[in-house]
């Protein structure tokens, strides 16, 4: 009887387990958790509530994966956001649809979710290990080293998760793993992280704590536009946070990687009126449109550094950010690099290099926005790697 063994219990692990025992019901498998509760991190996902999927096609999740979104399109084909919602709902966890797209189960119960997880694999008869913190593989002879034991394997799925957030597990020792193997993992950085910037009304803190929903917010580099984004945005007292912060980081961090010392972003506050429809407006009617679309704050604030319309409603339109650094590694959402995926058959998550190991979830190197979009990547590439572990 064949022994598949995954290792790490996030999203991407757990529907790895549930995988492959629906599609070889006679192998043993087994799930190893060095926490000693499965999917800490996916817990905090979507404010505490488990956002676990968008309700969007397939070409949507990869437009939502800025980096090596192509590599998942047969995984994503394969157990997309409608599949991943379809499981939920057969396994009694309907979910429901918030703001852009996101999935929540309907009882805004995360652990719901877990539940779900936990039962179908109770179901299916996967062996779940908490506190097995798997500390080496010798991959020639197929063993895994364990605080005080040795395991020998058939099959391994490697679902260790990124860097972030180190308390929930994640702590990047995976690709410690994968390296021993010989694959090559790329430079780790975070993503999905809050902007950091040092203007004056960010240290006067004269704008924090506006918030503001779909906003207009663009990267800006050699006087070109490099990405668009139409998202919540928070001022804070560091910089930028919110949902278009976030998506805007991969950019930033990119341009910071290319040695860049200073990001400009410009935020369109009112992206549905269009520049030419504020400046046919009088005066008065530009000051009512105005007060009636943006907080008074920001208006007064807007005033007191513009001299005449023109300017204000430039300002409104185009208010620009200059980003120095990110909040960094702690902070991030999201990993920005991991195990070559050219290294990895995108048709089944195998490794290239050995064929009795696989690999799925954030560990390898794509990273795409939050709104469900790592989580649906998580699970589809756990999918894969379960079914065609054997
Ligand atoms: C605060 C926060 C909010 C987020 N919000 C969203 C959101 O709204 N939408 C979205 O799409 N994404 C969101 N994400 C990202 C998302 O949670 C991750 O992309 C996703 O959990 C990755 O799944 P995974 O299974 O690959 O890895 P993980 O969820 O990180 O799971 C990896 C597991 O492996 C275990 N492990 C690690 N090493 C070992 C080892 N050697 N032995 C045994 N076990 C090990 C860890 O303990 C962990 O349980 C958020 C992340 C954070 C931190």
């Amino acid at each position: 009887m064949s022994e598949i063994i995954i290792i790490g219990g996030g999203p991407a692990g757990m529907m790895a387990a549930i995988s492959s025992k629906l599609h070889h019901p006679d192998a043993k498998v087994y799930l190893l958790e060095r926490n000693d509760v499965l999917g800490k991190k996916l817990r905090l996902t979507g404010g505490g509530l488990c956002n676990v999927t968008a309700n969007v096609d397939i070409e949507t999740v990869i437009a939502n994966v800025p980096k090596n979104g192509r590599f998942l399109y047969s995984a994503l084909n394969e157990f997309g956001p409608q599949k991943i919602i379809q499981f939920f709902n057969e396994n009694k966890c309907p979910l429901i649809e918030e703001d852009h797209f996101r999935m929540f189960p309907k009882s805004n119960k995360a652990s719901d979710i877990i539940d779900t997880f936990l039962n179908v694999m109770n179901k299916l008869k996967v062996k779940v290990f908490y506190q097995s913190f798997v500390q080496d593989i010798d991959f020639n002879n197929r063993i895994i080293t364990l605080q005080n034991k040795t395991i020998k394997y058939d099959t391994l799925i490697i679902a260790t998760g990124g860097a972030t957030y180190t308390h929930t597990g994640s702590d990047g020792n995976g690709y410690e793993l994968a390296k021993k193997l010989g694959h090559q993992v790329s430079k780790i950085l975070p993503a999905e992280v809050p902007l950091v910037s040092n203007d004056k009304f960010i240290q006067d803190k004269t704008l924090m704590g506006l918030s503001f929903k779909d906003i207009n917010l663009k990267i800006v580099h050699n006087n070109k536009i490099i990405r668009s984004i139409t998202h919540d945005l928070v001022i804070t007292h560091f910089g930028l946070s919110g949902p278009a912060a976030l998506r805007a980081s991969y950019d930033c961090i990119n341009l910071f990687e290319q040695q860049e010392k200073n990001v400009i972003v410009k935020i369109d506050f009112l992206p549905k009126i269009s520049h030419l429809e504020l400046s046919i407006l009088s005066k008065d009617d530009l000051l009512i449109t105005l007060n009636n679309n943006i907080p008074k704050r920001l208006l007064s604030y807007l005033k007191s550094i513009t001299s005449n319309t023109l300017d204000l409603i430039e300002k409104v339109k185009n208010f620009p950010v200059n980003i120095t650094q990110t909040r960094g590694m702690k902070v991030a959402f999201v990993t920005n690099g991991g195990i070559n995926p050219k290294e990895i058959n995108p048709k089944t998550m195998k490794s290239k290099l050995d064929v009795n190991v696989s690999f799925c979830g954030e560990i390898i190197d794509y990273n795409a926005y939050t709104g469900g979009y790592n989580i649906t990547c998580a699970l589809a590439t756990g999918y894969v790697a379960g079914k065609y572990a054997l």
